[in-house]
């Protein structure tokens, strides 16, 4: 495969923060990057080269923006999958169109991984109440129903008690396809963020922990705590993963860990994910390097860490009462800001984040968590 060099244009479908810190790992190796969406002055918009505007139903808007850049990519998995088809009649499309269309429906996602032989939780793919019903006499309850397509963030989900819930559950997901999991009492959540060449070479970042808030990811640190084996097999699983589906680019497993010290896989995500931010700070190539890297055909850079890192998200929630301290978070040292370039501070909105390092991981969390709280005080002036 021809590498794409620095001077060349990347394409970039979607526009949200993730194309954002592509585009400015980007950039600051020599590229310029075009970003596609249907809307204006994005988060990626706002530092890329060319912002275009169109709906991804376009198709010939997208070959019209694939024929301009040298290798095109996509920062969010819900890019239509014919979108991904027709940029890549032009230009290479890393990872492929065919891991969008896995990864971006979960009963794709969960039966690929679980026809593979990969350990995920329980699960039935369900088209109608009477099936949801059927599958909860399986599955037993408490369980959690899903969208199968198009959910994040625990958007389209319902945790299910009872039995008699079915009814209210199949129409709050929407009465399409859903799939039914059952309710796992986790010990902890992990991640595992791994970049894979065209030619097969294969990085990561270990295993990072996360918290989540509401379904919403709220606060990540690495290293994990958790026992060396179970890190390893978490690698394994991540990178078997990537084999399987053959990526180029950039891919973060989510697992579950059981009270009884099992992995299970909760999602896939194709792309840079939020749990990774922190190695913009903490490592010496950031996931976001690693995704650039990889779809221009580059070697990977070195994925060590120079000190325990945290992140903890700014949601819209925070400028309920006012804007933001910044001045207050700032003043810490070894903090370091990220925001997204958003106007609209809704509620459960990814508005950016904090990252702190420390001595330890636990010191790393205190920071970050001190560092957000201090965005609440009110100003002094
Ligand atoms: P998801 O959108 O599927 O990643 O779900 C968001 C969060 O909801 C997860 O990170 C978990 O904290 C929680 N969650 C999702 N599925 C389950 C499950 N089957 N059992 C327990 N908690 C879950």
């Amino acid at each position: 495969m021809k590498p794409v060099l620095p001077g060349a244009a990347i394409g970039v479908l979607g526009s949200g923060q993730l194309g954002r810190m592509f585009t400015i790992a980007a950039r600051r190796m020599g590229y310029r990057v075009h970003t596609f969406s249907p809307d204006a002055d994005t988060p990626t918009g706002q530092v890329a080269d060319v912002e275009v505007t169109a709906s991804y139903d376009d198709l010939r808007a997208v070959r019209e923006f694939a024929r301009r850049v040298g290798v095109v990519t996509f920062e969010f998995e819900n890019v239509p999958a014919a979108a991904a088809r027709a940029a890549a009649e032009c230009v290479p499309v890393r990872p492929a169109g065919s891991v969008l269309h896995t990864t971006q429906q979960r009963a794709r996602e969960k039966t690929f991984l679980a026809q593979s032989g990969f350990p995920v939780t329980p699960f039935r793919v369900v088209t109608s109440a009477a099936e949801l019903g059927r599958a909860l006499d399986e599955l037993g309850t408490p369980a959690v129903l899903k969208s199968a397509a198009f959910g994040y963030d625990g958007k389209g989900q319902f945790a299910i008690q009872a039995r008699e819930q079915t009814a209210e559950a199949w129409r709050a997901v929407g009465g399409k396809e859903g799939v039914l999991e059952a309710f796992i009492d986790f010990e902890k959540e992990i991640s595992v963020v791994g970049a894979r060449g065209a030619d097969g070479c294969f990085e990561h970042f270990g295993a990072i922990e996360n918290r989540h808030e509401h379904h919403i990811l709220d606060v990540s640190f690495t290293p994990a705590r958790i026992p060396e084996r179970l890190e390893s097999e978490a690698v394994e699983i991540a990178h078997a993963v990537m084999e399987e589906l053959n990526v180029a680019g950039v891919l973060c497993v989510e697992f579950f860990i059981t009270r009884d010290g099992r992995l299970l896989i909760n999602e896939l995500a194709p792309r840079p994910h939020n749990s990774g931010h922190l190695t913009i700070d903490a490592c010496i190539t950031s996931q976001f390097e690693q995704q650039l890297r990889a779809v221009c055909g580059l070697p990977l850079g070195s994925t060590r860490r120079l000190q325990p890192a945290a992140m903890a998200n700014l949601l819209g929630d925070l400028w309920n009462r006012h804007e933001p301290n910044w001045q207050a978070a700032t003043a810490f040292p070894g903090v370091k800001l990220h925001l997204y370039g958003k106007t609209e501070p809704r509620p459960g909105r990814k508005m950016g984040h904090l990252t702190a390092l420390g001595e330890t991981a636990e010191q790393a969390v205190q920071l970050v968590l001190a560092a957000r709280a201090s965005l609440e005080r009110t100003r002094d002036c």
